[in-house]
């Protein structure tokens, strides 16, 4: 039911891949790719392969195969909007009269959508961090194009993601700092899979590959982002370090996990009490809003993705006839986080670096900048189009 459901409306899905392929096939552009931590969970359903085998080594193998110049992984930025958020959380905190409570989660561009049109005095709750996909493509454009030495104007970025509703995000004025558009084109899991198809690529044969350097490191929080409750419980792992100097136990906060689609837990951090929910599906936003505003609940942050079990569940993922896959890819989300040498998004060295030689700190001026937004200038309709094409639809 939810991969079918696209929260900003879009009933037919918009195919981007021709832009993709005329990208790659321009001698002028370094295109650079990154793809979001659902998609390594659902993108080889579509072509066939048994699950073990859909590896992320091997989608980073068949996007080189495919001619990318660059391939990240956005659990990168999914680190980074921990820390930005995680930071933000904690600032909210120490002056808790200056703020309206509960904060919520401001990564889901559907949810976005939904409190701007359904309950527009809360949009100040809001975090003002970027999505992880927005915060790729400004450092990208900004940081990354320094380091690699490349004119950020010849960069082609593009992202690979769960979700329809971020090919409306990539779009949207107020998201994109770099000087350039951030994110130039959004395809889905089900458009590359496409592409795979199309270069007749044996994805199940191909060797392991590894992400490009500098934002190829991401951590175990990064990757939960893609289930119901992992951007929640990756925050609260980083928060838990920056009031605390220590770290808690990596799996201190796993009683937000699982498929309900209204969710709470009370924890205590650094001797303070913090009340969380998080909600999946727009109808439990509704109804948690909702409550919220007849005071019959209270809470400090909240976590609301639009899709039924959050993005990898999300309206870009492969369709299986009768079967809803939300639950079996959130489940190896979390398999994959419990294997990960690092689990945390405050120790992620790719992190550090950007902090140590760019940013400086979590929200400082120069982060400010490239990495938050003000959600409440944002546009229901974004101002950019340049990626539109009203009449190249996908049946
Ligand atoms: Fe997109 Fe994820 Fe939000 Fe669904 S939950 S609209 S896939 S960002």
């Amino acid at each position: 039911q939810c991969i079918t459901h696209c929260p900003v409306g879009a009933l037919r899905e918009r195919n981007d891949t021709d832009i993709v392929l005329d990208a790659l096939s321009d001698p002028e552009k370094v295109v650079m790719v990154q793809f979001a931590p659902a998609v390594r969970v659902a993108w080889g359903e579509k072509v066939g392969m048994h699950r073990v085998e859909q590896t992320t080594g091997k989608l980073v193998a068949a996007l080189k195969q495919i001619g990318f110049d660059y391939v990240f992984d956005t659990v990168y930025s999914a680190d980074m909007t921990i820390m930005e958020e995680g930071s933000e959380f904690i600032e909210r905190l120490k002056h808790r009269d200056d703020y309206s409570w509960p904060m919520f989660t401001s990564c889901c561009p559907g949810w976005l959508r939904f409190v701007k049109s359904e309950f527009p005095d809360y949009v100040q709750n809001l975090s003002t961090a970027k999505s992880p996909q927005q915060m790729f493509g400004a450092l990208g454009k900004t940081y990354m194009a320094e380091k690699l030495g490349i004119d950020p104007s010849k960069i082609f970025a593009v992202s690979i993601m769960p979700c329809t509703a971020k090919k409306y995000e990539c779009d949207v004025e107020e998201v994109n700092d770099s000087g350039f558009k951030d994110v130039d084109v959004v395809i889905t899991t089900r458009e590359l899979d496409n592409m795979i198809m199309a270069d007749g690529i044996n994805a199940e044969n191909l060797p392991e590959a590894s992400f490009d350097d500098f934002f190829g490191e991401g951590t175990g929080a990064g990757v939960i982002f893609g289930a119901t409750g992992g951007v929640m419980e990756a925050a609260l792992r980083s928060a838990y370090f920056l009031l605390t100097g220590e770290n808690p136990t990596a799996d201190a906060f796993k009683n937000v996990r699982g498929m309900d689609g209204w969710k709470e837990a009370t924890f205590t951090v650094a001797g303070a009490k913090v009340r969380v929910a998080v909600a999946s599906g727009l109808g439990n936003a509704r109804r948690l809003l909702t409550a919220i505003d007849a005071g019959e609940v209270e809470y400090d942050f909240v976590e609301i993705m639009a899709c039924p079990g959050g993005c990898s569940g999300g309206g870009g993922q492969p369709i299986t006839d009768g079967t809803e896959m939300a639950c079996v890819r959130g489940e190896e989300l979390y398999n994959i986080d419990s294997t990960q040498p690092i689990r945390f998004s405050h120790e992620n060295p790719s992190v550090r670096m950007t902090y140590e030689e760019y940013l400086g700190a979590p929200m400082s001026h120069r982060a400010h900048e490239l990495l938050h937004t003000n959600v409440e200038a944002w546009n229901l309709l974004p101002k950019f189009h340049t990626s539109y094409k009203q009449d190249n639809v996908e049946d």
